[in-house]
């Protein structure tokens, strides 16, 4: 019995290595696939790279992209292959097309012949020239949200849709909107980048013109006070406009690190001798302890010179009147080790946890003194640019302690 039957099961063995080996295949493909999306930020390369990777993906002719606008909830061809995709790009797609039933049910439609489906937008493809036969469209999710949808047209030589087809196309489309978003995030910080840089002229012109007329002798106190309080806001505007546009640059790898010998002593005079009025007017000590024989490192003098001015200045800032600094230094297991410590007002467990956020100032403490909640996301990018590690430790109401440790190799 069971020997007359050892060639059927030995079939049904070889049809379930063939499936097994054709899931495979279509895994790497997946992951290649991925790997390519996500390897820039540029959301229209992404959104090149998902079309290609589709339509290799399901040996279609072409893929096209849909996105919801955020603000105005209505949906647009975002690219299209196969065709003159500016042509297609930009085009809007209304709720009931083929498209738009995936977006709004969230769930992916194979429709094998387009001319049966009163869905079809005929209109897109008198626009782009190309002769739609079938379409697989599937939504492109992002944590429960269908922001749009990815669709492969015609499949090669008349073939019909598969079941793998659907789901790679599914599983595609799910890696690829994470791709999609952080491009879009990006290219928002990029806008933000550009509008921080063209505040920069006229706030050099406001300060700039303010304090001219600072200079003029005048009688009337009230005048002078106002233009004082211009000069003084325009001057704070600019240095966030320029930390900004610095956290900015560090952020998308822009900045490069200008590394020459580096001698930490100096550094340290240099910024204390700079920070002893601020400190002074308000009765704060400040006390340094340099380590003897401390190495030169290779490092971004500037740089680093402006992680330590940003630690004093805040030491002086959120510090008591008679208050202390002391800023030490010394080797520690193979690393510089440069400390900021001050009697001031210390910072709550909670607090301390969202410390070098960007924008995040302590409340109560912080509102009383000037300043952007910039300082120490700068600092803490610098000394991460060196390869180094950051630390903060803090008792409430008793003080801080700042740290960086930078690899001395
Ligand atoms: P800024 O001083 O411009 O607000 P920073 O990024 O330098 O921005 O600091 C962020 C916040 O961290 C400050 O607003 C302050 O609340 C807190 N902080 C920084 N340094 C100290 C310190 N030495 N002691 C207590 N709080 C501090």
């Amino acid at each position: 019995m069971t020997d007359t039957n050892w060639p059927d099961r030995l079939m049904g063995l070889e049809t379930r290595v063939e499936t097994l080996e054709r899931e495979v295949l279509v895994l790497n493909r997946l992951i290649e696939g991925s790997q390519i999306i996500n390897s820039t930020l540029q959301l229209k390369r992404v959104l090149e790279n998902l079309m290609q990777v589709a339509t290799d993906l399901t040996d279609t002719e072409a893929s096209a992209i849909l996105l919801l606008d955020k603000k105005t909830g209505e949906l647009y061809f975002e690219a299209a292959t196969g065709t003159k995709s500016a042509e297609a790009s930009r085009v809007r797609v209304p709720m009931n097309s083929i498209g738009g039933t995936v977006v709004s049910e969230g769930r992916p439609l194979l429709i094998p012949d387009v001319h049966q489906d009163p869905r079809w937008a005929q209109n897109v493809d008198r626009q782009t020239q190309f002769q739609t036969r079938s379409i697989l469209a599937v939504p492109l999710t992002l944590r429960g949200d269908v922001i749009g949808a990815v669709e492969v047209l015609n499949k090669r030589h008349d073939a019909l849709f598969t079941d793998d087809d659907v789901n790679a196309l599914a599983i595609l489309a799910g890696q690829s909107a994470i791709a999609i978003e952080n491009a879009r995030l990006f290219e928002q910080r990029d806008y933000l980048s550009d509008i921080a840089h063209e505040l920069r002229a006229p706030l050099t012109a406001i300060s700039g013109y303010s304090q001219m007329l600072l200079e003029e002798p005048s009688d009337d106190e009230m005048l002078r006070e106002f233009i004082q309080i211009i000069y003084d806001e325009a001057r704070r505007m600019g240095e966030l406009v320029n930390n900004f546009l610095d956290l900015a640059r560090m952020e998308s790898g822009r900045t490069e690190l200008i590394k020459s010998d580096t001698n930490v002593n100096d550094i340290v005079e240099q910024v204390v001798a700079m920070s002893r009025p601020a400190a002074q007017q308000r009765d704060i000590a400040i006390h340094v302890q340099m380590a003897p024989d401390l190495p030169v490192i290779q490092a971004d003098n500037n740089r680093l010179k402006q992680v330590v001015i940003n630690l004093v200045n805040n030491a002086i800032k959120y510090n008591r009147e008679g208050g202390q600094i002391t800023v030490s230094a010394q080797v520690d297991d193979g690393r510089l080790h440069v400390a900021v410590r001050d009697t001031g007002v210390g910072i709550l467990p909670e607090d301390l946890a969202r410390l070098g956020e960007k924008f995040f100032r302590v409340r109560g403490a912080s509102e009383e003194t000037l300043g952007s909640g910039l300082g120490l996301a700068i600092a803490k990018q610098i000394v991460e640019f060196h390869g180094g590690q950051f630390n903060v430790e803090s008792t409430y109401g008793e003080g801080s302690t700042f740290g960086f440790w930078i690899p001395l190799a």
